[in-house]
C-alpha cells in the first residue's frame, strides 16, 4: 500500500464500517451492501496494458483509463486485516511500524475488536431467526442496506430490521400483509394498459424502420470494440498465470475478469444478428409478456405466500423500503417494462434497450409461463 494520506471521501466510510462491524451485528454481506450504497468503490486502479500497447508506450498516446470496482466480502475483507488503517506501514523486513507520515484512521482496540469478530464463525449466533419464514432476505433498508428478517409474533409474520443507529429510515417493522400489498401493486403497474398497448402497436412499426437505419451505422463501432475486446481476452488468457501470481487478479476476479469480456463479445455479437423481422417478433414478445403479467397479477392476488414469494423471485431483483416507499429493481427481462414511459416519449430509445434484454425477455417468458 502506498504511503499517502487517506481519501476525506473514503475514509470517514471506511471507519464507519470498522465500528459497525465490531458491533457483531453485521455481516461481511450487509457491509459490502452499505459500503456500496454509500458509494465506496475501490481506489482506481488501470488494468493492465495489452502487448500492443507496451509497444505503443513511446507515443505517450495510450491512456488506459482507471476503473473503480464494486466492494464484495473479500474487499471489505482485505480493509478489516490492513494495519495500514491503524497508522502503519509495512517496512523493508516486512513487518509492520508505525508510520512517519500518516495518522491512524482507527485505534488499534477497534482494529483488535474487528479481528475478533472476523474470527467468530457468524453461523451459530442468529441461525435460529432464519426459519424458513416466506419473504426471508428479500427486502432491505433503503438507506443502510440492512435486510428486514422475518419473526412470529402472536401469530402474525413482522419483518424487523436492525438498521445501523444513524439510519434514516423511520420505517423499522411491518407484517406480512403490509408487504404483499406493496408488491402486488408494484407488479399491477409493471404490466401495459390497454392505452399502452394501442400506443406500442402505432408508433413502433414506424419507429422501427428508422431504428434499424441507425444500426447500421453502429456495426462498425461494434466491430472495433469487438476486436480490443479480443485482444483483452487473449492478453488475460496467455498470461494467467503470471497476473494471479503477481496478485494483480485473484482466480476469482482472474475468472470474473474472464466471463466479463467474453459475454460482452457475445451480445456485440447476438446484437448484429438481430435482424428487422426479429425487432417485430421482439415487440410481439413484450406484449406477451405483459398479458402473462396480467394474469400473474390475477394468480397473485389468490395465491398464498409461499407461491407469492417464487413470482416475486422471478420478477424483481431488488426490493427496498424506505418509509412507506418500497423501490425495486426488475430482473432484466422485465426491464422493457421498468423504462415504459419511453414508449410514448422515444419509441426509438426504447426500442433499442429492449434489444439489450431479447434474450431476458425470452427466458422469463418460460418462468412465468411454468407458475
Ligand atoms: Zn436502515
Amino acid at each position: 500500500m502506498k504511503n499517502k494520506p487517506f481519501d476525506p471521501v473514503r475514509a470517514p466510510i471506511i471507519k464507519k464500517l470498522f465500528e459497525m462491524y465490531s458491533t457483531g451485528d453485521w455481516s461481511l454481506n450487509d457491509l459490502a451492501h452499505y459500503a456500496n450504497n454509500q458509494g465506496l468503490t475501490t481506489v482506481p486502479m488501470r488494468r493492465r496494458r495489452t502487448e500492443e500497447e507496451m509497444l505503443a508506450e513511446e507515443d505517450e498516446d495510450v491512456k488506459i483509463e482507471k476503473v473503480e470496482r464494486p466492494m464484495n466480502n473479500n474487499l471489505i475483507h482485505k480493509i478489516f486485516t490492513n494495519r495500514f488503517y491503524t497508522g502503519r506501514i509495512i517496512n523493508s523486513e516486512g513487518t509492520y511500524i508505525r508510520s512517519a507520515s500518516h495518522k491512524p484512521l482507527i485505534s488499534d482496540e477497534l482494529f483488535e475488536k474487528v479481528r475478533q469478530e472476523l474470527k467468530k464463525k457468524k453461523v451459530s449466533t442468529r441461525y435460529t431467526d432464519k426459519i424458513e419464514l416466506p419473504f426471508r432476505a428479500l427486502i432491505r433498508c433503503d438507506h443502510c442496506g440492512r435486510v428486514y428478517t422475518p419473526y412470529i409474533k402472536k401469530g402474525i409474520q413482522y419483518f424487523g430490521a436492525r438498521c445501523f443507529r444513524d439510519c434514516e429510515n423511520t420505517k423499522r417493522s411491518f407484517n406480512l400483509d403490509f408487504i404483499e400489498d406493496k408488491i402486488g401493486q408494484l407488479i399491477q403497474n409493471l404490466y401495459f394498459t390497454k392505452d399502452e398497448l394501442i400506443e406500442i402497436d402505432a408508433r413502433c412499426n414506424t419507429d422501427i424502420s428508422l431504428l434499424e437505419e441507425k444500426r447500421h451505422n453502429e456495426f462498425e463501432k461494434n466491430d472495433r470494440q469487438k476486436r480490443k475486446l479480443r485482444e483483452e481476452l487473449k492478453y488475460l488468457r496467455t498470461n494467467k498465470l503470471v497476473l494471479i501470481k503477481s496478485g494483480v487478479y485473484t482466480p476469482e476476479c482472474y475468472v470474473e475478469e474472464e466471463n466479463k469480456l467474453s459475454s460482452q463479445i457475445l451480445s456485440l455479437q447476438t446484437e448484429e444478428q438481430i435482424s428487422d423481422q426479429s425487432m417485430h417478433e421482439m415487440v410481439l414478445e413484450i406484449v406477451k409478456l405483459s398479458e402473462l403479467l396480467e394474469n400473474v397479477y390475477l394468480y397473485y392476488q389468490n395465491a398464498n405466500s409461499e407461491e407469492k414469494e417464487k413470482i416475486i423471485k422471478i420478477i424483481f431483483s431488488e426490493l427496498t423500503l424506505s418509509g412507506n416507499i418500497l423501490k425495486y429493481q426488475c430482473r432484466n427481462g422485465f426491464k422493457p417494462f421498468q423504462s415504459r414511459f419511453l414508449v410514448v416519449c422515444e419509441p426509438t430509445t426504447w426500442l433499442s434497450e429492449l434489444l439489450e434484454y431479447r434474450e431476458e425477455v425470452v427466458l422469463v417468458i418460460k418462468d412465468l409461463d411454468l407458475s
